[in-house]
């Protein structure tokens, strides 16, 4: 009989896919790493199941206990499968400018989530942040935090840049990856320079206004990227360049990798996209460029893949009806 012992042994080990049409007129090889494979849909899964484990072996998380997380997306769904599976409850506190629609997969998957209202001050005892630490004070809780934990970074040095070197047979030269908490493209990409002697080259993708690549924190709608602020889990040297992208960029690829590809992909996924082609211009054909897509385009199917609200943000590269009747005349 062939099965898998639960949905935790299917993380990891992603597909790697060449990207064939918004390659056009580049010669080095440029490959997708594709990680809405994962159970839980996302790249999150992977550091879900080391946080959890390497808190299992500290003690930090006793059996039947509680995991507190301020989450509202893919790290909630990771941590919910394995907190199933292993029988630990999970708590998740989210702001309420979060859709109901992420509400609800957190639920399904069995987690308890309060949502705090987002106009109260940080100091208020209501608000988000101070709801989630008397939560995770709470006898036999355990709070993850996804920005300081060293396992984040180390469940990808552990699996994703292991993986890529296999896939490749050592021929990777580049790994673009976006930067969030800074875990995927630290784990990695130390990975990938260590066991190459140095000879991977590894590209930040960042959306324009992120203090990645020089901003200010200025807001901007490409989800799970960018920060205000610089996070423990995020190595700053281990980057050769950071690479911006603006929103409009971003949501634009996202769109034709799904019509191009076959890859309906998150907005991260078409910014990192951009910035691995911007890397690939110049290359040559012994190069081979990995970039990682994080998650699915499923949960952005009202904003990206909505033609109104692309439209709304100016994002749509068509004029309206009445500037195109404008054009004409
Ligand atoms: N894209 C999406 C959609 C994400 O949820 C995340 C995680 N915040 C990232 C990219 C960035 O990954 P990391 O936190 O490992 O830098």
């Amino acid at each position: 009989m062939q099965f898998h012992d639960s949905m935790i042994s299917l993380v990891g080990n992603t597909p790697l896919v060449k990207l064939n049409r918004v390659t056009e007129g580049l010669q080095a090889t440029v490959l997708a790493k594709v990680e809405y494979f994962n159970p839980g849909g996302s790249v999150k899964d992977r550091i879900a199941v080391r946080m959890i484990e390497a808190a299992e072996q500290s003690g930090a998380l006793k059996p039947g206990g509680t995991i507190v997380e301020p989450t509202s997306g893919n790290t909630g769904v990771g941590l919910a499968i394995v907190a199933q599976q292993k029988g630990y409850k999970c708590i998740f506190v989210c702001p309420d400018k979060v859709s109901m629609d992420k509400i609800n997969v957190m639920r399904a998957y069995g987690a308890e989530v309060v949502v705090c209202p987002t106009a109260v001050d940080p100091e208020h005892p209501d608000s988000y942040y101070n709801v989630s630490d008397r939560l995770a004070r709470e006898p036999g809780a355990w709070k993850p935090d996804q920005y300081s934990n060293p396992n984040n970074p180390r469940s990808h040095y552990e699996t994703t840049g292991p993986e890529l070197w296999d896939q490749t047979d050592g021929k990777i030269t580049h790994f673009v990856a976006g930067v969030g908490t800074g875990g995927t493209i630290s784990g990695t990409g130390n990975y990938l320079k260590e066991v190459s002697g140095g000879k991977v080259k590894v590209i930040g993708a960042d959306p324009e206004g992120s203090v990645y690549s020089g901003g200010s924190g200025r807001p901007y709608l490409v989800e799970g990227v960018g920060e205000d602020f610089w996070p423990t889990a995020y190595d700053p040297n281990v980057t050769d360049e950071i690479i911006a992208v603006s929103d409009k960029d971003s949501f634009q690829m996202t769109r034709r990798l799904a019509k191009e590809e076959g890859l309906l992909v998150g907005g991260s996924c078409g910014m990192a996209v951009v910035a691995a082609l911007k890397a690939a211009e110049g290359l040559g054909p012994d190069d081979v460029v990995v970039v990682l897509l994080p998650d699915s385009g499923r949960g952005y199917l009202s904003k990206i893949f909505s033609d109104e609200w692309m439209a709304g943000h100016g994002f749509l590269e068509e004029a309206g009806p009445a500037a195109r009747i404008g054009d004409v005349l």
